[in-house]
């Protein structure tokens, strides 16, 4: 065969059945960003790359690399396969809003370590025993909301970071229109930020509560998640929504 052959680790975004026995998988790479490649005979029963070409696995793939689109896999060993993340229906609708959000917003073949490191600590976590899960929700186990919260507020500092790390974190330090330190009563998406209260036109409110949280998220370990109410959260996944919309455009999905 003519061409190169590449190795890298990567996560798996999504996987397609293609053909008789292949599949197509769109991959996040640690060291080229995103990959398309073709696993030839991936769906036959005795393949050599078993059942790990399916989404979340983090993988230590050789890659062919030929003249089309796709690279063609010809070795693959599991770095991780998050088998807890994969037995808990809420931790699997989490990492498949993820790996979509990945898939939308980071569809360059170029290197992002943060953006891929991110996505492997957001899996691990995901991954992690209830227990182990926070603190906060295990002081009130009993409460589902709680739980639930938490979750939300891991998946929008997951959804903040990665706008970061993809270059469209919202301006938060003072009016995305204006430059304005006070009075920061507002969120517009097409201005990329808060905006004062001059600069509201075409803005939605923006509390306090939200705010707070937006700073916080980005400052902290994604482990660590800053809490906040319910309606705070539902501003901030509407203000990183419609940031992404205007400036990368694209839609995310719903964070819960
Ligand atoms: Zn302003």
């Amino acid at each position: 065969m003519s061409g190169t052959t590449v190795r890298t680790e990567a996560i798996v975004l999504r996987s397609i059945r293609y053909g008789e026995a292949d599949r197509i998988l769109h991959l996040y790479s640690r060291d080229r960003g995103r990959i398309g490649a073709i696993a030839k005979g991936a769906r036959k029963p005795k393949s050599r790359f078993g059942g790990r070409l399916e989404p979340f696995f983090r993988l230590d793939l050789m890659l062919h690399e030929g003249r089309g689109d796709l690279m063609t896999v010809t070795g693959v060993t599991t770095v991780d396969g998050y088998p807890r993340l994969r037995s808990n229906g809420a931790a699997i609708g989490a990492g498949a809003r993820a790996c979509d959000a990945v898939l939308r917003l980071l569809d360059a073949a170029e290197p992002n370590p943060p953006a891929y490191n991110l996505l492997c600590r957001y899996l691990e976590l995901l991954d992690a025993p209830a227990a182990d899960r926070s603190p906060l929700v295990a002081q009130t186990e009993t409460s589902g909301e709680r739980t639930s919260n938490a979750s939300l507020e891991r998946a929008l500092s997951f959804r903040l970071k990665l706008a970061l790390a993809a270059g469209f974190a919202p301006e938060l330090a003072s009016c995305a229109s204006c430059g304005e330190a006070e009075h920061l009563s507002g969120f517009s998406g097409a201005a990329g930020g808060v905006v004062c209260g001059s600069c509201e036109a075409g803005s939605f409110p923006f509390s306090e509560g939200a705010h707070a949280f937006m700073v916080e998220a980005l400052a902290l370990p994604l482990s660590e998640a800053p809490a906040a109410d319910p309606a705070a959260l539902r501003q901030v996944e509407r203000a990183v929504g419609e940031t992404l919309e205007h400036h990368a455009h694209v839609q995310l999905r719903a964070a819960a």
